[in-house]
C-alpha cells in the first residue's frame, strides 16, 4: 500500500474504525485510571523507522487507536484535576470531528463562507454568554496564550500609535519600553505573549499588597500617573492556584481615569459571568479593551480553542491585517477574513465544535454545568476542611481548591517535600490526577474540577486517595 489515491473509494473506512472504538472508550472514562503507567510500554509501538511501503489507512488507524486508547492520559475523563484542563462535551467532540471531515481553509471568506459565518455566529453567541457588548470585535485562536498575543498586539499598536509609530509596519525600534502593569495574580502566558510580541517578558510590573498577589491599587495608580496613562493594565479573572480574581471594575476605573488600555485574562474565570452566584467577579469586564478566554477549559471544547475579544475591532485588523499581498481578498462586514484579525494564516474551522456545543446545550446547559462545578469545588473545600490531615490554604473560589497534606506531628519545614512526594505518588497511582504547584511559598495541591463529567463523587475519590497514599509517602 502506498498511494492514498488507491483508497479513494474507501475513504470513510478509517473513520469508521475511530467511530467504532469511540463509544466503548468514552464509556470507559468514568471508571478507568486517568493514566496507567504500565501502558507506557505501548509507546514503543509508535516508534520505528519511517515505513517505505505504508500499512494502509485502516491498519494504520487501528494501530493508532489501539495504542492511543490504552496509553493516553485520559484527561477527558472526570478525575483529571491537574492544571486547568477541561473535557470535551459529546457535541463539541462531534463538532470537532466535523471540522476535520470538512477540512475547511478557515482563514478567508472565499475559501470557506461556512467557517467564516460560523465564526461570526459563535463569537456573537460567546459575547452574549459572557455579557460582553455585541459591538466588540473578536477572533478565535488556538489557545488563551494566542488570544493574549492577539489582544496585546492590539494594545501594542494602540500604545505605539501614541508615539506616531505604526508598529505593524515599523516594529518597536526607537520606542521606549511599553509599560505593562498587573497584580501578582498574573499568569505566565501573559509574559509569554509579551515576549512573543517583542515587548519583553520581564518588563511586566506587578503591584501586590500581600504574598497572595492581590493588587495594590494605590501603587498602580501612582505608576499609571508617572507613565502619563500610556500603559497597559492586565486584569486577572481567575488565577490558577486559588481561582482568585482582581477587582476588575476597580482596574477599569483606573484605566478610564488614566486613559490606559485594559486587557483581561479570563482564560477560565470569564465563565464566572454565566452564574448569578459568581457574575459579580466578572463585573467590569465589559469595560475592557481586550479580553482573553479559553474554549478548551471551561467550555469543554477539544484542544485547540481560545478566543480574543477586542472593544475596537479596528485594532485587530491593524495588528494582523496589513498583509499587502495582492492575491488576498478584500473583506467587508459580512464576508470576514478571520486570518486578517489574528496571528494565524491558514487555520482550521475551530468555530464548528463551539457552534455544536452551544447549539446542543445552550445558555441554560452551560449555566447548569458551571454551577455544578462551583458546587463540586465547594464540596471539595468542605471535605478538606473536615479532614484532620488536610489544610485548606485559601477560600474556595470558582472551580479551584488550594490545600496541602499536613498530618499531625510533621514539622512545617518538611511539608513542602512531603507534598511534592505525595503529588508524584498520586500521579504514579493514576486513579486521580492532581499535581502540585507553589502558592505563597508552599507546595500545594490546587485541583480544578471543570470537566463536564465531574461530579462530587470524583472529588471525594481525590480526597480518599490522597489520604490513603499520604501515610505511606510520609513513612
Ligand atoms: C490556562 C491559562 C492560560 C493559558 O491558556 P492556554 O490555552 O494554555 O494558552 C492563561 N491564563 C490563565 C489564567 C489560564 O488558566
Amino acid at each position: 500500500m502506498s498511494d492514498p489515491l488507491d483508497e479513494r473509494d474507501r475513504a470513510g473506512e478509517p473513520l469508521a474504525v475511530v467511530a467504532r472504538e469511540a463509544g466503548p472508550y468514552l464509556a470507559s472514562l468514568r471508571e478507568r485510571l486517568v493514566h496507567d503507567g504500565a501502558k507506557d510500554a505501548l509507546l514503543d509501538e509508535l516508534d520505528g523507522p519511517l515505513p517505505a511501503a505504508g500499512d494502509g489507512a485502516v491498519a494504520a488507524v487501528e494501530r493508532l487507536v489501539r495504542i492511543g486508547t490504552a496509553a493516553a492520559t485520559h484527561s477527558s475523563g472526570p478525575r483529571f484535576f491537574h492544571f486547568v484542563v477541561g473535557g470535551s462535551t459529546p457535541a463539541a467532540m462531534a463538532g470537532d470531528w466535523t471540522a476535520s471531515l470538512l477540512d475547511q481553509a478557515a482563514g478567508l471568506w472565499p475559501t470557506s463562507p461556512l467557517a467564516a459565518r460560523a465564526e461570526t455566529v459563535v463569537l456573537r453567541w460567546l459575547k452574549e454568554l459572557f455579557g460582553l457588548p455585541a459591538s466588540f470585535g473578536g477572533v478565535l485562536t488556538p489557545s488563551a496564550t494566542l488570544a493574549h498575543v492577539a489582544g496585546l498586539a492590539c494594545a501594542r499598536s494602540w500604545w505605539a500609535d501614541g508615539y506616531g509609530v505604526d508598529v505593524t509596519s515599523r516594529g518597536l525600534a526607537g520606542l521606549p519600553v511599553m509599560p505593562v502593569f498587573s497584580s501578582g495574580l498574573v499568569h505566565v502566558s501573559t509574559r509569554k505573549a509579551l515576549q512573543t510580541l517583542g515587548c519583553g517578558r520581564d518588563t511586566l510590573r506587578t503591584f501586590s499588597r500581600d504574598d497572595a498577589g492581590r493588587v495594590d491599587l494605590a501603587a498602580m495608580d501612582e505608576a499609571l500617573a508617572l507613565a502619563g496613562g500610556r500603559a497597559v493594565i492586565v486584569a486577572n479573572l481567575g488565577e490558577v492556584n486559588t481561582g482568585d480574581s482582581d477587582p476588575i471594575a476597580d482596574l477599569a476605573d483606573l484605566a478610564e481615569r488614566h486613559g490606559a488600555w485594559l486587557h483581561v485574562d479570563g482564560a477560565f474565570g470569564l465563565f464566572a459571568a454565566l452564574s448569578p452566584r459568581t457574575a459579580p467577579l466578572a463585573r467590569g469586564v465589559e469595560r475592557a479593551d481586550s479580553v482573553t478566554a479559553d474554549g478548551h477549559k471551561w467550555l469543554n471544547v477539544p484542544y485547540e480553542s481560545g478566543f480574543s475579544f477586542v472593544r475596537d475591532a479596528g485594532w485587530l485588523s491593524r495588528a494582523f491585517g496589513a498583509w499587502g499581498a495582492a492575491y488576498l481578498p478584500e473583506a467587508d462586514d459580512e464576508r470576514i477574513n478571520y486570518n486578517m484579525l489574528g496571528p494565524e494564516s491558514s487555520r482550521r474551522a475551530r468555530a464548528l465544535p463551539i457552534w455544536a456545543t452551544l447549539r446542543a446545550y445552550g445558555r441554560d446547559g452551560y449555566r447548569e454545568m458551571v454551577e455544578r462545578h462551583l458546587d463540586v469545588a465547594a464540596h471539595l473545600g468542605g471535605l478538606v476542611e473536615a479532614a484532620p490531615d488536610l489544610e485548606l490554604l485559601a477560600p474556595v473560589r470558582l472551580c479551584v481548591a488550594c490545600f496541602r497534606y499536613r498530618p499531625e506531628g510533621v514539622p512545617v519545614e518538611r511539608l513542602d517535600g512531603l507534598n511534592a512526594r505525595l503529588g508524584e505518588a498520586l500521579l504514579a497511582d493514576g486513579r486521580v490526577y492532581a499535581g502540585t504547584s507553589t502558592y505563597r511559598g508552599m507546595t500545594v495541591f490546587r485541583p480544578a474540577p471543570l470537566n463536564w463529567r465531574t461530579t462530587k463523587a470524583d472529588v471525594e475519590r481525590l480526597v480518599d486517595v490522597l489520604r490513603e497514599l499520604g501515610p505511606a509517602v510520609e513513612a
